[in-house]
C-alpha cells in the first residue's frame, strides 16, 4: 500500500509512504516515483507518528473526572472520592471489566494513539487494535501500595522497568516520598516516574524518565510538573492518565502543555514519539521512516498553519487515518470511496460520529456502546 501526497511534520515536505509487511519500505518525495501499488490519495494532510501514550489505565476510561475541590495530594483525593462519589464509582466498577479495557483502547485509537504503557495489573487485552505495553513493572505509589518495597527489591528480576505514580501532590509529604523512593531503590532499577509535581531537579536524576501528565495534575491539584527544571535532569515522556482525572481527548492536553513552554514544540512531539519508544524499549516505533513499524496518523491539515501548529491544533475529529503495523484501524468516511475502489474488505469496519464526523474503527465499538449502557445508562460517550 502506498499513502499518497502527506505533509511531514518532521521535515516540512510533501511525501509518500510505501508499506510491506506490516512496515515503512520506503519513504519518498511526492510522485517520485510512480507505482501501480493500492494507493491511498490525500489532500492537504499532514502525516505523523502514531502517538506513544505513557500513562493511562485502560479500565478506568469510563469513569467521569471525579474530584471534589483541590486536593495537596493523591491520598486526599483518592479518600475523599471514595467517600464522597462511592455511588458513581460503585456503578462504572459493575461494568465487567473486559468492556471497561476495550473502550480505555478505543478512547486512544479515536486520537491516534498507536501504543499506550498501561499501568497497574496486567490486563489481557487482544492487541488488534492498537499496540498495549505491559512489560513493566507497575507500583501504584508509596502510601497507596504496601508492599511496594519488596516487589521494587525482589531478586533476579528481568531487565523491564518500573513505573511508579511518585510525587502526585504539592506538599511536603509528597516531596519526601520521592526521597524515600530513591533511598529504597538500592539495586538502582531502572525506573520511569508519573507525575513528579512534587519533584524538584536534583531528585529527577534518579528516573530514567518522568511521564507528564499535565490535564490530571491541573484537575486534581491545580498545578503540575516543572518540566522546565526536570527535563535538564530526565527524560520526559507524556501520559494521559484515565478519565477519572482527566479529559478523554490527548489532544486537550496537548495544547495545555504547550502553553506551559516548558518544552520546545520539538521536544512535546519527541515526548509522544522515539523518546517514549526509547524509554519503554518499544524499538522500531515512533518515526516515519524506512524500516519502521507502519504505525501512522493522517489528519488533516489546517489551512496557513506552519507544520506545528497544524500538529498541535489537531482534534479527533479531524483524523483521516490510522494504521497499525500497515493495517487501517479507522478512516475518516472522506477515504470511503477509495478504499472501495481498490476492493479493500470493509466488513470488519463499523460507524461513528465524532463531533459531527463520519468515521468508520476496526471491530464494533457501536456494540460495545451499547453494551455499557445496558449495564450503565449515565456513562458519556465522545462517540456516537
Ligand atoms: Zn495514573
Amino acid at each position: 500500500m502506498i499513502l499518497r501526497n502527506l505533509h511531514s511534520i518532521t521535515e516540512d515536505k510533501v511525501i509518500d509512504i510505501h508499506i510491506d509487511g506490516g512496515k515503512i519500505s520506503a519513504v519518498r518525495d511526492r510522485g517520485a516515483i510512480p507505482d501501480n501499488s493500492k494507493a491511498l490519495n490525500f489532500d492537504n494532510a499532514l502525516v505523523f507518528p502514531g502517538l506513544i501514550n505513557s500513562h493511562d489505565h485502560l479500565d478506568f476510561n469510563l469513569f467521569p473526572q471525579l474530584g471534589n475541590r483541590v486536593y495537596s495530594n493523591y491520598v486526599e483525593w483518592s479518600h475523599d472520592i471514595q467517600k464522597e462519589n462511592r455511588a458513581e464509582i460503585d456503578k462504572v466498577l459493575k461494568i465487567p471489566k473486559d468492556l471497561r479495557v476495550k473502550w480505555g483502547v478505543y478512547k486512544n485509537l479515536l486520537c491516534g494513539v498507536t501504543t499506550v504503557v498501561n499501568h497497574g495489573t496486567t490486563l489481557s487485552v487482544p492487541d488488534d487494535l492498537i499496540n498495549v505495553f505491559q512489560q513493566c513493572y507497575s507500583l501504584h505509589s508509596i502510601l497507596l501500595e504496601k508492599h511496594w518495597k519488596r516487589r521494587l527489591l525482589k531478586p533476579f528480576r528481568n531487565s523491564w522497568p518500573f513505573a511508579i505514580h511518585i510525587g502526585e501532590g504539592t506538599d511536603d509529604k509528597t516531596r519526601k516520598e520521592i526521597d524515600t523512593f530513591i533511598k529504597w531503590n538500592l539495586l538502582k532499577r531502572k525506573t520511569i516516574g508519573i507525575h513528579g509535581v512534587a519533584m524538584n531537579a536534583k531528585q529527577a536524576e534518579a528516573f530514567s524518565a518522568l511521564v507528564w501528565c499535565p490535564d490530571s495534575n491541573y484537575f486534581l491539584l491545580g498545578k503540575t510538573a516543572d518540566i522546565a527544571a526536570l527535563k535538564k535532569n530526565t527524560r520526559i515522556l507524556f501520559g494521559t492518565d484515565s478519565t477519572v482525572s482527566a479529559g478523554w481527548n490527548i489532544w486537550e492536553h496537548l495544547r495545555a502543555a504547550r502553553k506551559e513552554k516548558a518544552l520546545s514544540d520539538d521536544e512535546l512531539f519527541n515526548a509522544l514519539t522515539t523518546e517514549a519508544a526509547a524509554i519503554w524499549g518499544l524499538g522500531r516505533k515512533g518515526r516515519i521512516e524506512t524500516g519502521y513499524e507502519a504505525d501512522i496518523v493522517i489528519a488533516k491539515r489546517q489551512p496557513g498553519k506552519n507544520t506545528m501548529d497544524a500538529f498541535y491544533t489537531t482534534e479527533p475529529a479531524d483524523i483521516l487515518a490510522v494504521t497499525k503495523g500497515g493495517v487501517i484501524k479507522l478512516f475518516d468516511a472522506s477515504l470511503r470511496e477509495q478504499l472501495n475502489v481498490e476492493g479493500m474488505d470493509l466488513s470488519n469496519y463499523h460507524k461513528i460520529m465524532i463531533e459531527g464526523c463520519e468515521k468508520y474503527v476496526w471491530g464494533d465499538l457501536p456494540k460495545l456502546i451499547t453494551e455499557v449502557t445496558q449495564y450503565n445508562p449515565e456513562v458519556v460517550f465522545p462517540v456516537e
